[in-house]
């Protein structure tokens, strides 16, 4: 997935975000530098709904998550998303 794509999905992500209600992190409720969370690293997102399948995150919580395995990552947002 080319960053270009990315950057446009992001935009529309945004709006749709703010139209849930969804405007601090997910995971701490915190609003430090929030970012959206993907599922798989993005040199792995091959599908435009994998690109937009997404948890927003603060940077703590981004960081702690890019860390803890890739397993982690994808059940924790897999979490977070069917939680709602
Ligand atoms: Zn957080």
């Amino acid at each position: 997935m080319k960053l270009k794509d990315w950057n446009n999905a992001r935009r529309k992500l945004k709006v749709d975000f703010e139209r849930q209600g969804i405007t601090r992190c997910e995971k701490c409720n915190g609003n430090f530098a929030l970012s959206f969370g993907h599922r798989l690293k993005r040199r792995y997102i091959t599908t435009t709904e994998e690109l937009t399948t997404v948890a927003l995150l603060c940077q703590i919580c981004h960081e702690d998550l890019e860390h803890g395995g890739h397993d982690r990552m994808y059940d924790e947002i897999t979490r977070i998303i069917e939680a709602r």
